[in-house]
């Protein structure tokens, strides 16, 4: 499905792709060819990458585990690279071979399940990046234990963004804000010039109620949290973010975290990372990634990192604490 608007002065396509809502909105433009190639780019993505497609890579790469290896599109065998690199800089805190955990909780498909311990148990055989063989020249890819599977739901979105993004500057766009289902990415700045604002949700309100507010020019803002997919029992939050160290919905303190940098695809991941690690473990990462972030806590109290203190204002009154 995709909608369509063109006003005088403003390009804005919102379509159904990888899951979720997306919307690329190119102000002060009438580019709507940049805005389509990008729309047929994410959907190329989705056909790729998509673990509920059997024919996609993922889908054949993950039906032949333990079986034989298979050859990838150069973009989806270049993402899985970076996964599994990544994967070894967050000590495993991020791994994409967590599919047998996701499909287990079935958070939001199964009400409100949770699995036994021996279950939890089972699915965890199969979580492991080091099971995963890529080899540079043939492109080719390898799940070493028959059952397992990949999952780049924490990484396809980030990936995408990035590729509209290059894909809207090649064809001239200057200023325009990307919205791949929460993972934002700027160009530019708005047509008056000033930096685009991006909202901080409000993890435990209603969509659209913020926290807080960044400026952007030229960067992604990527969030994961506790509030996109979840149910609660017994008083418990159970959430879509896995702990591969426990099997179990990760529990750091945290309500959200964002990241915020250049490359969507690394902030995409090391959000994913941030929310199972926690904040102290988080910074090593965000400095080797040179990315700044803002950490929401169970209490809703809020931490930025001295990189956005000029760039970040909370929508109540009082201070964000400086990390
Ligand atoms: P995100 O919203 O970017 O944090 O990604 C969450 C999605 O990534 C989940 O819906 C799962 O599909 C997948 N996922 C969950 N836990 C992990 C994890 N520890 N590492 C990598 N992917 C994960
Ligand atoms: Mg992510």
């Amino acid at each position: 499905m995709t909608n369509v608007s063109i006003k005088t002065e403003e390009v804005s396509k919102t379509f159904f792709a990888l899951g979720t809502i997306n919307n690329i909105r190119i102000p002060g433009s009438r580019n709507e060819k940049a805005a389509d190639l990008a729309v047929r780019r994410v959907a190329e993505i989705d056909d790729r990458m998509s673990a509920f497609k059997p024919e996609s890579d993922i889908g054949r790469l993950s039906g032949n585990a333990g079986r034989h290896s298979q050859k990838l599109h150069d973009d989806t065998f270049r993402l899985l690279q970076k996964a599994v690199r990544f994967s070894l800089i967050c000590g495993g805190a991020f791994d994409i071979t967590i599919r047998p955990l996701v499909e287990l909780w079935g958070i939001n498909k199964k009400g409100s399940f949770i699995p036994s311990d021996a279950e939890i148990r089972e699915a965890l055989e199969l979580v492991g990046y080091q099971s995963i063989q890529l080899d540079e020249e043939s492109m080719n890819a390898y799940l070493e234990k028959p059952g397992q599977c990949v999952d780049l739901g924490g990484i396809a979105k980030g990936y995408a963004a990035d590729e509209v993004r290059r894909i809207l500057i090649e064809n001239g766009v200057t200023s325009a804000l990307i919205n791949l289902g929460g993972n934002v990415s700027a160009v530019g700045n708005r047509p008056d010039g000033k930096p685009w604002k991006v909202g901080i949700q409000n993890p435990l309100a209603p969509t659209g109620q913020y926290l807080g507010v960044l400026s952007v020019t030229n960067r992604t803002v990527v969030t994961s949290g506790c509030n996109e997919r979840f149910f609660i029992k017994d008083g418990v939050r159970y959430h879509h973010i896995l702990d591969p160290r426990t099997g179990k919905p990760a529990q750091s303190r945290l309500l959200s975290v964002t990241a915020v940098c250049e490359n969507s695809a690394d902030a995409d991941a090391l959000t994913t990372a941030m929310f199972v690690l926690g904040p102290e473990k988080s910074l090593p990462l965000l400095y080797k990634a040179d990315a700044e972030a803002i950490f929401i806590f169970n209490n809703l109290a809020v931490a930025v990192t001295k990189g956005l203190s000029n760039d970040f204002s909370l929508c109540r009154q009082g201070r964000a604490v400086i990390l």
